[in-house]
């Protein structure tokens, strides 16, 4: 089960600085705009006329803008280290040398694609499917992943212990639609991407006959492993991606794979596992079995080159660039090589960059804050559970009993990782990879069978994100998102409910929306619902999707309203509960109004904040395809006109195109 996030943060033109006092930015707004019929516009529109989206985004929002500006103070951290005297070993060492042969262009450029011609040639060795075998149980250590993938994670039913997990896996592209897709803009997708496969083979030296010979090997392996793939909302529901199993069981239903030499390589003794997907690993199994030497080894070679593409030289990076950047997302040039290299360093050694990142970006003031805004959401969300009138008592017994249990986590992990059993060294930026990659699958497959640890930290404290972890019910705020527009310890409550205040809400939602309502208050997959609750469950939520999937994003491609379902849910649950929170907090003691607009306005205006963005059509349609969360227009619009506050803070009636009538309004949480 992967951890529920509140957005897909990515890596600073100007925000518009709010009044320290009050938090919201007028020259954000678009006054022209009639909240009632476009409220992103309204809330947004100056924000997004005064951050234009440029070349090297796809899209460009607040999640882009706190990124650009974490970028700027990590690297001032990592050039402050780099300039230092760092012991061999040290964790200044490491950060500083692998940030600097990322950055050695010319080291980079001379190099080729020398760096995975041992691997390639390993590869081309392969004369017989045991050989296969061995070697793809190798590359899979190092974090190379064909055919199928493997995570460690807490068992579902059992959640206070690790088990190791098999799930679907091999494709280069984001999921099946890529490939079975059948409008232009897939088959287009498609030729660029057989495209990109033949000239990254003629950079490894392979003859373009043969380059193309093996694109087509590739595209029917991973078009037949598509097909048998289970969809967006098939992976969503959890029993159906549940299925515990005994290794002669496994080995039975999928014996193309030699599963105890991949278990010995990885070095874990395991008696079973839960196969999350078996269809698409039986369907492994059968091309496995099946393929030509030739066709698998094309494959084999395409994972490792793909794998490595962006860690070689200019012509790999601009091939791939090329295809993941321009034809997938729209972004029309690379960023700066440095913020690459950032990006490397904070995802090899996250925690030792964290480190340095709360020392010098992390108040103790805000943790305290936190804490307190926590509390009062905690209690609103109870409040509003009492007081549901579709629910039993008995289930709400059980509803609230999950809540108390949260376990809170806010700014960074009290125990730091250790990274003293990776080495940094001088070879090649793609030998570091590897030993990097090698090192967190030997950290992650150390606790197969062992104890869930709770302390342990999902997400580094310097990324902008948040996010809930259904198996531990733990809820987490990591330091980077606590900060404008997010999060401001000058700003009004209006503000902070309206922004972190809702985050902090949509978190907690995920521990009752339609994925996060089947683990009860420990973490296990057990039904807690009487079957009447559950049936009304299930019919409020669809008015919800029901209500997503008539968004039109782009000519004929509509929201996926099943897809975001946990994700609009959440943002849903998130809104009433912190507005609950407000209105308890400042019941005895209103704020005033400010620059015309009363608290409750400004609540609703700080949230939409957050949301802001300019995007191009390309992300439109990825994020339409693969991102759980709706679209950040829609997680405005889509939302508030199910919010009956925000009718009456605007003066919103029927004679507004956002109006729904009150019986058409979701009602769940
Ligand atoms: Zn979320």
């Amino acid at each position: 089960m992967i951890a529920l996030a509140i957005g897909v943060g990515a890596c600073a033109p100007k925000v518009s600085e709010g009044d320290p006092e009050r938090g919201i930015a007028l020259s954000n707004l678009d006054t022209t705009a009639v909240p009632g019929n476009d409220f992103y516009q309204y809330a947004t529109g100056g924000w997004q006329k005064l951050n234009p989206i440029t070349d090297e985004y796809s899209r460009y929002g607040i999640f882009e803008y706190l990124g650009k500006l974490n970028d700027d103070r990590i690297k001032e951290l990592i050039e402050e280290i780099a300039s230092a005297q760092n012991e061999e070993g040290t964790p200044g060492q490491k950060i500083a040398d692998l940030f600097n042969i990322a950055m050695d262009t010319a080291k980079l450029n001379e190099d080729g694609y020398m760096p995975i011609k041992d691997q390639l040639a390993k590869i081309a060795s392969i004369d017989s499917r045991e050989m296969l075998n061995g070697i793809m149980a190798e590359l899979m250590h190092n974090g190379v992943m064909p055919f199928f993938g493997f995570y460690v994670n807490a068992d579902p039913q059992n959640s206070s212990m690790n088990i190791m997990n098999i799930n679907q896996g091999g494709l280069s592209l984001a999921n099946r639609d890529y490939y079975l897709d059948q409008d232009d803009k897939s088959k287009e997708i498609r030729a660029k991407y057989r495209d990109m496969i033949i000239r990254m083979f003629e950079l490894c030296d392979v003859p373009a006959a043969q380059a193309g010979r093996n694109a087509d090997h590739i595209i029917a392996i991973e078009t037949s492993l598509a097909e048998s793939h289970y969809d967006n909302v098939k992976l969503r529901r959890p029993y159906e991606n549940y299925h515990m199993v005994t290794i002669s069981q496994l080995s039975e239903q999928i014996p193309a794979i030699n599963w105890s030499g991949l278990f010995k390589e990885l070095n874990i003794s395991i008696d079973s596992l839960n196969l999350g997907q078996p269809e698409p690993l039986m369907r492994a199994s059968e091309l496995i079995a099946g393929e030509s030497l030739d066709a698998l080894k094309a494959y084999m070679s395409w994972c490792v080159i793909d794998n490595a593409a962006k860690y070689l030289s200019d012509d790999f990076r601009n091939a791939s660039f090329e295809f993941y950047g321009k034809t997938l997302t729209g972004v029309q040039v690379m960023q700066p090589r440095w913020k690459y290299a950032q990006g490397t360093v904070n995802s090899c050694l996250g925690n030792a960059v964290g480190q340095l990142y709360v020392a010098k970006y992390f108040p103790a003031a805000a943790k305290e804050r936190m804490i307190k805004l926590v509390e009062n959401l905690q209690l609103a969300f109870k409040e509003r559970i009492m007081n549901l009138e579709w629910m039993s008592s008995e289930t709400k017994q059980r509803a609230i009993e999950k809540l108390d249990a949260f376990y809170v986590k806010i700014g960074y992990p009290d125990e730091w990782k250790d990274y003293s059993a990776l080495k940094i060294a001088k070879d090649s930026y793609y030998a570091n990879i590897v030993r990097a990659s090698r090192f967190a699958m030997d950290d992650m497959l150390a606790d197969v069978n062992m104890p869930v640890d709770k302390s342990e930290w999902l997400m580094d404290p310097q990324i902008v994100n948040a996010y809930y972890n259904p198996t531990t019910n733990e809820i987490c705020f990591p330091a980077a998102i606590l900060q404008y527009p997010f999060f401001s310890l000058e700003a009004d409550d209006a503000f902070n409910y309206g922004a972190i205040g809702v985050v902090i809400g949509h978190e907690m939602t995920h521990g009752f929306d339609d994925q996060g309502k089947e683990f009860d208050k420990d973490g296990n997959l057990n039904n807690w619902w009487s079957e009447e609750d559950a049936a009304q469950f299930t019919k409020r939520a669809a008015v919800m999707s029901d209500y997503f999937d008539k968004f039109e994003v782009l000519p004929g491609v509509f929201a996926n309203g099943k897809f975001t379902l946990g994700e609009t849910i959440a943002d849903y649950g998130g809104l009433q509960i912190s507005l609950q929170a407000y209105k308890n907090a400042r019941a005895d003691n209103p704020e005033p109004d400010y620059a015309g607009y009363t608290p409750i306005q400004r609540f609703f205006i700080a949230n939409a904040g957050v949301w802001a963005c300019n995007i191009r059509d390309e992300e439109i349609l990825r994020r339409t395809k693969t991102d759980p969360h709706a679209l950040a227009e829609l997680r405005v619009n889509g939302e508030f006109p199910h919010i009956d506050e925000w009718y009456e803070a605007f003066g919103v009636d029927s004679t507004n195109t956002m109006y729904l009538p009150k019986e058409q309004r979701v009602s769940v949480w």
